[in-house]
């Protein structure tokens, strides 16, 4: 039975709240609801990470939400900067045609003569002659660009089409120790191949929006995916983005986000700062941007809460 007027409120089944609705709360509500949850959090301890003296095999970690405009992107940039800071070779793989990872590491998808759709379509192209260096020292893009949507289509009619970027990363995982793969807003079949391809996902969840029926939709599709064509593929974890505890509404999402997914989400919040938006136009991440930035120290703790899950 639902509620015809308002059924995105009833407990329990969805707590879609579009923003505009929410009031800032004053300093002087006073009470617990002022308490930030998100710092109130008592943290795992941060361990610093070892240095390697060699490198591989890599573990593969897809960065997935089938919603747009929630942190894959901005995440999979700065997660991997900061891997590649404590000495990590990292390999990026831009798997959205609009090629957004690729812009934001200063690169120019349309210009690109081969990009990850010839890896995935053409038998004779190697990957080794698609992948390029990016400004980070020891981390690789494997660029895109809007070719990518015709894979999708294409791919269809293939054998094993779930497993085609699977295949075509293989050569390459004993080079480096993370390869992360940014998906497109969808979970169509390039998002099943680079959740086919990994060995973990994480989910970034934007604090302005939470949809649990979203989520379950996402968290189905890594069951199914976890089930029938990748056994090994687990949650790595869930990454609150765009956060801003002065405000009642933020600290609401993070809330709920957590009663949902408790000691699967990381203890790393990524604070909503302008400062990611300058490094796209900039075109490199916030660690080397603004290295000493809040935005920067909250990827770095990621990247050691990444390896020690890992
Ligand atoms: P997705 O890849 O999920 O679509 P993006 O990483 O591209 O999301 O982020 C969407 C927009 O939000 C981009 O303009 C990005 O610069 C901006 N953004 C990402 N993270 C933050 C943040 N923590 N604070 C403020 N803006 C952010
Ligand atoms: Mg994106």
């Amino acid at each position: 039975m639902t509620s015809p007027s308002t059924p995105e409120s009833l407990p329990g089944l969805d707590v879609d709240v579009p923003a505009e609705q929410e009031s800032t709360d004053s300093p002087e509500s006073g009470g617990t609801r002022s308490v930030d949850p998100a710092k109130a959090r008592v943290r795992r301890p941060l361990v610093e990470p070892r240095p390697l003296d060699r490198h591989g095999p890599a573990r593969v970690v897809s960065l997935c939400n089938q919603k747009g405009g929630v942190g894959k992107t901005t995440s999979t940039i700065n997660l991997g900067a900061a891997l590649a800071e404590f000495g990590r070779r990292v390999l990026l793989v831009d798997f959205d045609p609009q090629g957004a990872l690729s812009v934001g590491l200063g690169v120019q998808p349309h210009t690109l003569e081969l990009t990850s759709y010839n890896l995935l379509m053409e038998r004779d192209v190697g990957i080794d002659e698609v992948l390029l260096k990016t400004g980070v020292a020891g981390m690789d893009l494997l660029p895109s660009n809007i070719d990518l949507s015709a894979a999708e289509v294409q791919l269809v009619n293939e054998v094993a089409r779930e497993q085609t970027l699977a295949r075509a990363l293989a050569p390459v995982l004993g080079e480096y120790d993370y390869v992360l793969i940014d998906c497109q807003p969808s979970l169509g079949l390039l998002t099943i191949n680079a959740l086919t391809a990994s060995d973990g996902v994480v989910i970034p969840l934007e604090c302005e929006f939470f949809s649990l029926r979203g989520v379950a939709l996402l968290m189905d599709t890594i069951d199914k995916v976890q089930q029938r064509l990748n056994p090994k593929l687990r949650l790595e974890g869930v990454l609150a983005t765009m956060y801003d505890g002065r405000t009642l509404h933020g600290r609401d999402v993070y809330n709920r986000v957590l009663e949902r997914f408790g000691d699967d989400m990381f203890d790393t919040v990524i604070g909503r700062t302008v400062r990611f938006p300058e490094t796209t136009v900039a075109g490199e991440p916030i660690t080397s941007w603004a290295p000493t930035s809040n935005g920067a120290i909250a990827y770095r703790e990621l990247a050691m809460e990444v390896l020690a899950r890992s």
